[in-house]
Parts: structure tokens; sequence; C-alpha cells
């Protein structure tokens, strides 16, 4: 024991336990009950490295109905306690399961590097950075989310309390494996839910790599399980008569397909944080340097396979011709980043996989004759899934490329004259998840800021998102919000106890 002065006492605590998981060594068994366990399902998931599309593992877990009815039960019985349980306890799981994350962080970005192809100088560590915030931040909430009281001048006192809803599930993309997971789990959590994972089955070994690390963090079991499988366990869970919430992260066209399921099995409770097609809009009195810094950074990073990345650029006329030129260059600069994600000083990987390298692909032949090729186009090397940074000029408002998510580092650049004009070119998408502002007109700033159809927009930045803030989509991009207090809404429901105040 160390003495913290007078009457405090804090125990020598031991070493954080390292997982003994890499790349030679790789997770592949689901996450239920706290115990490491096979899939009863005998079909498997194929894992690949983006980088040369060699197979890292074919054998790693699938789960299927009997595995996935085995976690249910499971969170079921484990939220009886959860839910009652102090929350300095699931404050101190929380916490500590965050601690272990970040001394395993080097494993766990291996992990999530080899088959998501993220550099771990930009990405990576940015990546498990998040995934450790989310988890310190909504620990901070466990006993921070009071319920509300209302008069007892009619004779009844009100109170309302927010209810955990019990087995909810985040099913999420392989963009954001770890930041992701806990962005769900930890509002979860922190309310007195249970949580079921399912991440995507293109980058399932980082999540499953976190099993022991939750057990360690002294979770019980049943609280915080993993399932890792394809859209079938996803379509098994939003199925579920015993689930009672869904947090999904990805396509427009999957969040469609849950919110289908939900309605036709228990009208489980459903949150969608869906894709964008994200406008930045630039104005000739804006701070140039700033603005073709954040359009070129916020179309690359992640190889541009972010959901609120900027790619549709518009600028005005007055600075057009010397935007293209300084944009062009900024975008020529970070395809000299593109390489072999394993090298510390690449900071643009490949592609996620063959069918997203096939799609974007595609993207960039049909483009070429819906406007200018100002640079990129094409694939980079023979071997793995390596795109340029692209940008097409002077493109058709209603053609593909301007309309349509494309989910790599592929941006549209087209000019504007007025404010008036390019508020209804930004507003003209059925998506509305992410827009920018550039101008140093704080007024015009605020009104165009108000103007558009989006669930977030940045002044002078664009592509952030922020714990403290709600984040999510408006439109096609979304339903609900995640982060901030708007998480522990999506996570709970109000209860009303009225207490009859008239004297027995
Ligand atoms: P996706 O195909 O919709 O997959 C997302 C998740 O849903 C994965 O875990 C996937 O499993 C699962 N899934 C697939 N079919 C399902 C079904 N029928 N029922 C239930 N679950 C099912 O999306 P993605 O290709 O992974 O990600 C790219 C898209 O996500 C982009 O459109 C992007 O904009 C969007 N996104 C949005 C955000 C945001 O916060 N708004 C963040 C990241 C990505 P498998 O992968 O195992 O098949
Ligand atoms: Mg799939």
């Amino acid at each position: 024991m160390t003495s913290l002065g007078a009457g405090i006492q804090v125990k020598d605590r031991p070493p954080l336990m390292k997982i003994p998981y890499n790349r030679d060594n790789l997770p592949k068994q689901l996450f239920i009950n706290n115990e490491l366990v096979d899939s009863k399902n005998p079909k498997k998931l194929e894992v690949r490295n983006p980088k040369d599309n060699s197979v890292l593992a074919a054998d790693v877990a699938l789960a299927g109905e009997a595995d996935v009815d085995a976690a249910v039960d499971a969170a079921a019985a484990a939220f009886k306690t959860w839910r009652k349980t102090h929350p300095n306890v699931r404050r101190d799981c929380m916490l500590k399961l965050a601690d272990l994350i970040e001394v395993n962080c080097d494993a766990l970005a291996e992990l999530t590097r080899i088959s998501l192809g993220a550099p771990f100088s930009s990405f990576g560590s940015f990546e498990i950075g998040v995934c450790c915030e989310a988890l310190r931040y909504f620990a901070g909430w466990t006993d921070k989310f009071p319920g509300e009281a209302y008069p007892q001048e009619d004779g009844f006192m009100k109170i309302v309390r927010n209810e955990p809803l019990g087995v909810t599930c985040g099913v999420i993309p392989w963009n954001g494996p770890l930041a992701n997971s806990t962005m769900k789990a930890g509002p979860a959590l922190a309310t007195g839910n249970v949580f079921i994972l399912k991440p995507s089955e293109k980058t399932p070994f980082s999540a499953l790599a976190l099993g022991p690390l939750i057990k360690e963090a002294g979770f019980p079991p049943g609280v915080f399980q993993i399932l890792t499988g394809d859209g079938s366990t996803g379509a098994l869970l939003a199925n579920h008569m015993k689930v009672n919430k869904i947090s999904f992260t990805g396509s427009t066209a999957t969040g469609r397909r849950i919110q289908e399921c939900a309605a036709r099995s228990n009208l489980k409770r459903v949150t969608l944080e869906l894709g964008g097609k994200s406008p930045a809009v630039v104005f000739d009195d804006c701070d140039f340097d700033n603005a073709v810094n954040w359009c070129a950074n916020a179309i690359t990073a992640n190889t541009g396979q972010v959901c609120f990345a900027a790619s549709r650029v518009y600028v005005q006329e007055g600075i057009y011709d010397r935007f293209v030129k300084a944009y062009k260059a900024a975008m020529e600069e970070r395809a000299k980043g593109v390489g072999d994600p394993d090298e510390q000083t690449t900071t643009i990987g490949p592609l996620v996989d063959q069918g997203q390298f096939e799609r974007v692909s595609g993207f960039l032949e049909r483009g070429r004759s819906q406007g200018t090729l100002l640079t990129g186009g094409g694939r980079i090397g023979d071997k793995g899934w390596f795109v340029q940074p692209t940008v097409f000029e002077n493109v058709a408002e209603d053609s593909e490329i301007c309309k349509e998510e494309v989910f790599g580092p592929v941006a549209i650049l087209n000019k504007f004259k007025t404010e008036e004009e390019i508020v209804a070119k930004a507003n003209d998408t059925h998506y509305g998840l992410m827009a920018g502002v550039f101008t140093e007109n704080i007024t015009k700033a605020l009104r165009v800021a108000s103007d558009l159809e989006s669930g977030m927009v940045g002044i002078n930045a664009i592509s952030m998102a922020f714990l403290t803030a709600p984040f999510g989509g408006s439109k096609t991009s979304g339903i609900g919000r995640e982060n901030a207090i708007d998480a522990l809404r999506m996570f709970t429901e109000k209860k009303t106890v009225f207490i009859n105040m008239t004297k027995q």
C-alpha cells in the first residue's frame, strides 16, 4: 500500500494484462459469457490483407442462430444484476477497460491494420485514442444522468426515471472497428444495459481481442460480448425478439433493412449512423490555406473511407482558379503518403478489400465522362487495393459522381457564384451528415450553417466529430445521435412513476 496523505490509501496496482495476439496468433473465437468459445455454426469467415490480398485466416467464427441465442440468453441473465450494479462499479470496469486497451495499443492497432489497411501514424493511433476516450467519457456519466421530477400540486408527485433497455447490440462497419465499438458500448454499459458487439466480417480481429480485456476489466459474464459474423449475424440480432436495441453504423441500404427487421419483430429501438455526400462550401473571403488543407485532409483520411468525408467541394468564383491549383497540389502531396500500411512513413493505406476497390474503380471509370479529371483517377501498383487520391472538376450536379457516396479518396470540385445558389446545391442531396463553411465573415458563416440541411456543420473546419457533442445525420444519413448526453438518451427509456400525495 502506498500512502497518499492523511487517511487516503491506494493499492499498488499490478501491471496491466497484455493480450497474446498478433498477426501470427489471431483471435478467432466468439466471446460469450466471458469465455472464448468456438462457434456452433460450422461456416467460417475468411479475412484478407488489403495490401496484398493474402488470406490472413479462413477459420474465424461466424456466429449463427445458436450462437446468437446463447449470447442473448447470457446477456438477458446478466442484465438482471448489471442494471442494479452501483454506478461506481460500472464506471471502474469501463475505466479499467480503457487502460487495458491503451496498454495493448500496438497489438490492437496491428490486428486492425492487417485487415483494414489503416497506417498507425494516421488513422490507426487516432482510432485507438477514440476507443479509449469514449469509454472514459461515458464512464463519467454513470452517476450523472438524473431523471426528472414534476410538480405535485395536482396531488401527484411525478418522478421520471431513465431506465436501461436491456439487451442491446452494436452492429458496426469495418472502417473504424475499435472506435465504433466503444462509441456504442460506452453509453450502453454506462446506463445499465448489457451489450453485444457485432463487428464487420472484414475486420473482426481487434474487436475479438477485446474479449479477454473485458473479462480482466471486471465486467461480469454476459455484460459485454462479441459475436463475429457477417450480414446474416447482424440480421439475426436485428430480428431477435429478446434484443431491445440495435445501434447501427453502416450503409443506408443496410440501415433500412435493420429498421424493417425491427418493425417486423419486437419494435426494438434503432439508431442509424449512415452514409453521406458532405459538401464543403468555400467562400471568396475564406482563409485560403486553411480551406485547402481541411478539404484535402477530409477526403484522404482513412483512404476516404469515412462516412463524413468532404466529398463535394464547392468554391466561389473569385478564388476558384487559385483553389483548383492549390487543391490539386495538396491532393498530389497527400498521394505521396500512399503505401504499405505497415511502414511508419505511410499515411494512406489501401482500400479495405477487393469489393470496395472494384466499387471505387467503377466510380473512377464512370466519373471521367461526368466531369474533368483534375488529378488521380486510377490504381497505384498492381498488388493490393491502392488507389490515387482523385478529384473530378466541373461535374454535372445530377451526375452519379456528384450524388452517390463513393467511400474512397474521391472528391468533386465545382464553382459557385452566390450564397443562395450554393445553399440550394449543397442541400440537393438525400444525405445530410456533415457540411463545412469556409469564410472569415462570421455572420455569413452562421447564416449558411443554419441553412444547410445537415446533422453537423463545421465553420472553417469539416469532417470532425466530438465525444462531447451530438454526432449523427439528418435525412437518409441517419436516425438518432451518438456521443454526448444524446447517446445516453438513445440507450434508455423514460419511466414515469407517480405518487399519490393525498393524506391516506
Ligand atoms: P454495411 O455493409 O451496411 O455493414 C455495416 C454492418 O452491418 C456490418 O457489420 C455488416 O456486417 C452488417 N450487415 C450487413 N448486412 C446486414 C443485414 N442484412 N442485417 C444486419 N446487419 C448487416 O456497411 P459497410 O460497407 O460496412 O460500411 C460502409 C458504409 O457505412 C458507408 O456507406 C458509410 O458511409 C457508412 N458508415 C457510416 C458511418 C456513420 O457514422 N454515419 C460510419 C462508418 C461508415 P458484415 O460487414 O459482416 O457483412
Ligand atoms: Mg457483408
